[in-house]
């Protein structure tokens, strides 16, 4: 059993599109990979997840592929004209994703152009050159378990965001299958 972003439901369709990252091994990839129409899926959930919370001054949004699905989400959701700052990291340009959004963002794509996956602090690194966003932010970040954490500490200590303010997780963790943060 794995976890994954409903990217989109239709309960009139009943249809509900999943974005998955073929990153190389596992069952989840694997399924991926393999599947055809009629390939069967037992799906569980949804599970309780943090609804976007009201915050005037705007948002930080930071992710790999893993939590890219879920940034999109957020971006689809967010009223017109609020401030979000969007860091995401990804295999190359060619990795880079159409985003919608009505919110007024600045994106930055942070490309590993050949590096491993969760191997460096890719979105850390964009994040110390990125000016901070002003005001009462909220920030939320999805990626390498190992990344996350980093990324949180220094949100902490120098955005001087708190619990209220801030949510991170390890979506995944270098070396380790089935990981739960
Ligand atoms: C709430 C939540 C929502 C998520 N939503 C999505 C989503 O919408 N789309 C999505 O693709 N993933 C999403 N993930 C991440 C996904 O659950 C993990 O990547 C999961 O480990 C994939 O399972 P697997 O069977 O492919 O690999 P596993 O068997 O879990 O792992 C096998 C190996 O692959 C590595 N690995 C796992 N994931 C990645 C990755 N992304 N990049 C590089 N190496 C990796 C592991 O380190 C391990 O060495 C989400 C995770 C959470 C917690």
């Amino acid at each position: 059993m794995r976890d994954y972003t409903p990217r989109r439901y239709d309960d009139h369709a009943l249809e509900l599109d999943i974005d998955f990252v073929l990153h190389g091994e596992g069952p989840a990839v694997r399924w991926a990979t393999d599947a055809r129409p009629g390939t069967p899926l037992l799906i569980a959930g949804p599970r309780s997840s943090v609804l976007v919370p009201s915050r005037s001054d705007g948002y930080l949004l930071m992710a790999d592929e893993a939590g890219l699905p879920a940034v999109a989400r957020w971006l689809e959701l967010l009223p017109a004209a609020v401030p979000v700052t969007a860091i995401l990291e990804v295999t190359d340009w060619r990795s880079e994703l159409e985003l919608r959004t009505q919110a007024s963002l600045s994106l930055t794509w942070v490309h590993r152009n050949g590096r491993e996956p969760g191997d460096a602090p890719l979105l850390l690194d964009a994040l110390k050159r990125s000016t901070r966003p002003p005001g009462d932010i909220f920030a939320w970040v999805a990626c390498e378990s190992s990344q996350s954490r980093a990324i949180r500490h220094f949100l902490e200590e120098d955005y001087r965001l708190d619990a209220d303010s801030l949510k991170t997780a390890g979506y995944w963790k270098r070396g380790v299958a089935n990981f739960h943060d």
